[in-house]
């Protein structure tokens, strides 16, 4: 296989499942006499209505399913997308929440407690990072950071017996390194700590339960939606005991999501795999290129055998996201790199990603660490690649390396 049907393969294979997700099954007894519409219609509400007490009182304590009781506890559009998450990441069950980072937080506050601590990458999310050190500290939380890269021993010797949650997130933002999770899983469960992984960059082809993960996280504001219009998140887990827990926390903290941006996201889902493929190997091409460049030191991507942890990648993901980060060699200073990008026209400034538009961002290695880390000294910026062309990016990007 070539290094671009690798990066490719995995979206590939999601499109069987993504056509079917989280929407009416004609064949259901529900629909033999009636057929149904291919997609559920969006249902909006507060209250429901019930014909009596008893009614009210037996679908009132089936929280833990998917009937509407009260619209802040979830619509049934936004039941049919949980259902269709917890399917592509083969989870037991899924939680919508309000956004990527309520994703994060909702979790961590599931599943700490005052007086407990928790593990987080030196790699991860910025604002994961700063809850973690103000909310989280304010509850009696404390958070210590690890290297991604961590071994097997190291991760033994700072795991504590207060030790709730090894957070982990695979490939890092911005630095992307590939974290060796069933490692993580192995330690933390033996240290009675649960696993939770931001899942954002891996979500469909990252499978996070069959290698050992108790939670898995998801901004679905970009791979799922997709069109860069709506914002979503969403949290998954293996366990009935572990889904009771989330859904106890996502009511008691109001946390649901509107029926549009559930709507939005059903839709985005359906060509998730066909977009990301193609994205993927626009990325890979676009990565090629720019590896061969005398300005540039490295460029960050999993697929690629310099990156940090790439064997993680190889071993445990059936596909590449298209994301990474260029390094310039360190004769560039930053104001130079500034130039190159304020004139780029395929590539819009901004952040996030997974939308079909392509952006450039500018990172630093340096940004919100706190640990010494071995990635190249120089300027960097990080790119996600839209459904543009190859040529035309490669050409826009070719126009800023004469800016530099
Ligand atoms: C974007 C992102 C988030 C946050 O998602 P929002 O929906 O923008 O709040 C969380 N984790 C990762 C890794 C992300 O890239």
């Amino acid at each position: 296989m070539t290094g671009e049907d690798r990066v490719a393969a995995g979206w590939e294979r999601l499109n069987a499942r993504l056509v079917k997700v989280g929407r009416p099954d004609v064949h259901d007894e529900a629909f033999r006499r009636t057929g149904t519409l291919v997609n559920a219609p969006v249902s909006r509400g507060s209250t429901v209505l019930f014909p009596d007490l008893d009614t009210m009182r037996r679908v009132g304590a089936e929280r833990y399913g998917h009937t509407p009781i009260y619209g802040a506890m979830g619509s049934a559009v936004q039941h049919d997308l949980e259902r269709a998450i917890a399917v592509i990441e083969e989870g037991r069950d899924t939680q919508i929440v309000s956004s990527g980072l309520a994703a994060c937080t909702t979790a961590l506050l599931t599943w700490t407690s005052s007086g407990g601590h928790c593990l987080l990458p030196d790699s991860c999310y910025g604002p994961t990072r700063r809850f973690a050190d103000t909310m989280l500290r304010r509850f009696g939380v404390e958070a210590t950071y690890y290297d991604p890269m961590i071994s097997e021993e190291g991760l033994r010797a700072i795991m504590r017996p207060n030790t709730q949650v090894v957070f982990a997130e695979s490939p890092g933002s911005h630095t992307f390194e590939v974290q060796d999770v069933p490692m993580l899983a192995r330690v933390a469960h033996d240290g009675g700590a649960r696993v939770l992984l931001d899942n954002t960059w891996g979500f469909g082809i990252f499978m996070p339960f069959t290698h050992g993960v108790d939670v898995s996280i998801q901004a679905l504001t970009k791979y799922p939606g997709g069109h860069s219009d709506a914002i979503l998140g969403a949290i998954t887990v293996g366990s009935e005991e572990d889904w009771h827990m989330l859904r106890d926390a996502a009511i008691q903290l109001g946390q649901l999501a509107g029926p549009d941006d559930c709507w939005l996201t059903l839709r985005g889902l359906r060509s998730m795999g066909v977009r990301l493929a193609r994205q993927a190997r626009t990325a890979w091409k676009v990565a090629c290129w720019l590896r061969d460049r005398g300005e540039v030191a490295q460029v960050l991507f999993p697929a690629f055998s310099d990156c940090p942890g790439h064997e993680f990648w190889e071993r445990d993901f059936s596909g590449a996201g298209p994301l990474f980060t260029v390094v310039l060699t360190s004769g560039h200073d930053r104001a130079a790199m500034e130039r190159m990008i304020n004139g780029l026209r395929h590539f819009g400034i901004g952040a996030s990603w997974g939308g079909y538009e392509s952006l450039v961002l500018p990172t630093t290695g340096g940004v919100s660490r706190s640990l010494p880390n071995a990635l190249p000294e120089g300027p960097a910026f990080r790119l996600a690649i839209g459904l543009d062309d190859a040529a035309d990016l490669i050409a826009d990007l070719e126009g800023g390396f004469s800016r530099l």
